[in-house]
């Protein structure tokens, strides 16, 4: 965490919570998280829930913020089962998440898809959480660095043209849903050579751009990774549909915050 960088923790609710369940969860996270003011906070709820959990929200004047967890880059169409930016944000939705690994994976998503849904957020100002990370065997064959390097230079065209606006979620696949996390120093390597390549665009979308940690954070390792200078928040799927752990790791990214003011 650098004190420049406002931390950001993210929950990505994936396919849960999306009728009564995720209003009440959303309900619990605005109480709980009343006294993180130095940490953003994003939550991700399926589609079905995004416009009851925005308004959850605004009812108990929360300053959560509402993303979807994807969004197609044309904004209307004959594209069944998609969700456009003007679809999210009827829905109160100023964030979204693209380019998951599980949609990468299991739907086929390109870099080049994952480019133009960022761009298409952009325009529609919906500030995008981009993910980028390798599979367990790119990881064993020494291509980490690459393979990130790919997915993050087919997005930093459009992140710099307003630096600071976009986030990028540093998700090494092998770490989602598992239990297994990646250690801080690993983290720490990959993030700092993402920061590496947004400064090739312009030192400020370097400087200004947070760089998520995702894949089994929880309250026992949060501290360790938020600690590591280039890691400036957390997209936390699996702990973040309780609202005691997500809350735990809202407080960590807080306490951290405040340190690193005062240093
Ligand atoms: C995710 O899906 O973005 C994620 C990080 O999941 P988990 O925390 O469950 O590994």
């Amino acid at each position: 965490m650098h004190p420049s960088r406002r931390p950001l923790i993210a929950g990505n609710w994936k396919m849960n919570a999306g009728g009564a369940d995720g209003c009440e969860l959303a309900a619990a996270l605005a109480k709980s998280l009343r006294e993180t003011g130095d940490v953003d906070i994003v939550i991700a709820p399926p589609a079905t829930a995004l416009a009851a959990v925005s308004n959850e929200l605004n009812k108990n004047k929360s300053s959560i913020a509402v993303a979807g967890q994807n969004m197609h880059p044309e904004d209307a169409g004959a594209f069944t089962g998609e969700i456009s930016s003007s679809m999210l944000k009827i829905c109160g939705a100023t964030w979204v998440i693209i380019g998951h690994s599980e949609r990468r994976q299991l739907l086929g998503e390109s870099d080049g898809f994952v480019r133009d849904k960022v761009a298409a957020a952009c325009r529609a100002e919906i500030r995008p959480i981009v993910c980028v990370g390798e599979t367990l065997d790119q990881r064993e064959a020494g291509q980490t660095l690459e393979v990130v390097a790919a997915q993050v230079r087919a997005v930093t065209g459009h992140l710099g043209a307003t630096p600071g606006y976009g986030v990028v979620a540093y998700e090494p696949i092998w770490a989602i849903g598992t239990g297994k996390v990646a250690s801080p120093e690993d983290a720490q390597q990959v993030h700092s050579h993402i920061r590496g390549l947004l400064n090739e665009v312009s030192p400020e979308l370097a400087t200004s751009t947070r760089i998520l940690y995702g894949g089994s954070m929880k309250p026992n390792n949060a501290e360790g990774l938020l600690s590591q200078h280039d890691i400036d928040g957390g997209l936390v799927g699996g702990a973040s549909l309780q609202a005691s752990g997500f809350t735990k790791i809202a407080e960590i990214a807080q306490g951290l915050a405040q340190q690193a003011k005062t240093h």
